[in-house]
């Protein structure tokens, strides 16, 4: 269970998130949908422990970790730049935060074993990330982000660089292995679609602010505000 209570962050005088209070319980899908700027990939950091909050707490399951080095939040991570090292394998990719650790090399075998298997790469691991389509490579950063079997996943924009028809593949890829490994998800995007279809609640943000959170068809059916239903509605 994640909770930020009244977080803000200010870069400067400027004041990104603004006295933000959100719930996620154990097991949610929740995607943060907003435009460009409305602060969206700062709650994301600060949750990750890449980005100091400058007021309030974020707890999860009741501990505050605003202290907490990132990694040890129990947290995967995936970017949309997810920068895959080009000179080693997919298998020595997934390995190296492992290595990196100081795991033993019987117990690396395993865990990367197991990532591919989660997104059923098991049979490309040889393979240097040049010698695989956009979706895989994708794929394999998901991978990467799952090699430590964390039980929330963080993901800002990670299908923004893929064409529609692989876009629309790993959504399901996505949200199915939500439902099979029980992953707290949450998503960053600025696609109205991709939010309706994959989450279980929607956070529609605004200049550092919720304008509205709820399930999506609640969002679509009801948008609260203006701002709300125009944004939503850019997509129909
Ligand atoms: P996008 O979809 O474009 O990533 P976003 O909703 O995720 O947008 P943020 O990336 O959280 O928005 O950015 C919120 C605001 O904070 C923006 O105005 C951005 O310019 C500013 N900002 C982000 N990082 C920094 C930084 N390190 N220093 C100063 N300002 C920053």
């Amino acid at each position: 269970r994640i909770r930020f209570d009244s977080v803000s962050k200010n870069y400067g005088p400027v004041r990104v998130v603004d006295n933000l209070k959100l719930d996620i319980a154990k097991g949610e899908f929740v995607s943060l949908l907003g435009p460009s700027g409305s602060g969206k990939t700062t709650l994301l950091m600060m949750l990750a422990g890449f980005e100091e909050a400058t007021e309030g707490q974020i707890l999860v399951d009741g501990r505050a970790v605003n202290d907490l080095p990132s990694y040890k939040r129990d947290m995967g991570v995936v970017f949309q730049n997810y920068a895959l090292f080009p000179h080693m394998t997919v298998g020595e990719n997934i390995a190296f935060p492992l290595q990196m650790r100081g795991i033993g090399k019987a117990e690396i075998a395993e865990r990367v074993a197991r990532a591919l298997d989660m997104v059923q790469l098991g049979h490309l691991a040889g393979r240097k990330p040049s010698q695989l389509s956009g979706g895989q490579q994708q794929r394999v950063a998901l991978a990467r982000a799952l090699v430590f079997e964390p039980r929330v996943v963080l993901m800002d924009e990670p299908l923004g660089a893929l064409d529609k028809q692989l876009r629309e593949q790993m959504q399901l890829d996505i949200r199915a292995l939500h439902n099979r490994l029980g992953l707290t998800i949450v998503f960053v995007t600025h696609d109205q679609g991709e939010a309706l279809t994959m989450s279980d609640r929607i956070a529609v943000f605004n200049k550092g602010k919720i304008e509205q959170i709820g399930s999506p068809r609640d969002i679509y059916d009801e948008p609260k505000t203006r701002f709300v239903a125009e944004f939503i509605g850019e997509t129909n």
